[in-house]
């Protein structure tokens, strides 16, 4: 499969210095897939057949919720009730007209079960998972092609603990032998770098609250606690992509 190269955005989010542009990157994808959702495109009957199987996960259901738009929302929800209800109310049915105390937690069970697998997936999800793998993808192919990018990459402050394990995965897709390892192993020694960075900004942080301290200057560490949450969990995560299972359509 040739894999178009996400050159220009991969090259700007390097240029901004974040902690992780790839976080940077995702977050703009995640908005990107839900303008999609919450717009016109709705209307048309095949994604309509997308959004009532797949739907969204909890996360993105509530940023649709409160992303305001009420015209295209209540009609992706009119006719994913429509299908809910089609795998639910035998359930339902059954449950509330059970008579036996075993019976019914069997039917919790199933009931359970059902509303499980309807929550798997999503399309948001999905969307940003596939910009991820070109963004890793081309992260990586800059690396070996690109002199001046893997200069700028050794610079950088690296990526947050999950960006550094898809890009080390995605990487195997793009590079081999030398080039592998030596990337691989520049992405980890900027994630071991970035951690002892960020750790040592958030612990200036914890004295500048000590009296004497008070005056000294705070060194780019306003955000300290901040950066060091986000380096360990990241932004603009991707939650439950629908990946193989497109059989359910
Ligand atoms: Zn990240
Ligand atoms: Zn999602």
């Amino acid at each position: 499969m040739k894999i178009v190269l996400e050159t220009i955005p991969v090259w700007d989010g390097l240029k901004k210095n974040d902690e992780c542009f790839l976080c940077t990157l995702m977050k703009e994808a995640e908005k990107d897939a839900l303008s999609y959702y919450l717009s016109s495109a709705i209307m048309t009957p095949e994604v309509r057949v997308e959004t009532n199987t797949y739907g969204f996960c909890k996360n993105h259901f509530r940023m649709m919720a409160e992303a305001n738009k009420p015209q295209v929302l209540s009609l992706i929800m009119d006719t994913y009730y429509d299908e809910n209800n089609r795998l639910f109310y035998p359930d339902l049915d059954r449950l509330s007209q059970c008579r036996k105390p075993g019976a019914m937690k069997k039917l919790v069970d199933a009931f359970e079960r059902d509303v499980r697998e309807r929550e798997k997936g999503c399309l948001v999800c999905t969307r940003m998972n596939d910009r991820l793998y070109r963004y890793c993808y081309t992260v990586a192919s800059l690396f070996k092609e690109d002199p001046d990018f893997k200069k700028a990459l050794t610079l950088s402050k690296g990526f947050c603990v999950d960006h550094t394990i898809a890009l080390s995965r995605i990487a195997k897709d793009a590079l081999s032998g030398d080039d592998l390892v030596g990337f691989c192993n520049l992405i980890f020694s900027l994630l071991r770098k970035s951690i002892e960075r960020v750790q040592k900004d958030d612990l200036w942080m914890t004295q500048k609250y000590k009296s004497e301290n008070k005056d000294k200057p705070w060194n780019g560490c306003e955000d300290a606690q901040k950066r060091a949450v986000y380096k360990l969990i990241g932004e603009g995560e991707v939650y439950d992509p629908i990946d193989n299972k497109k059989s359910r359509i």
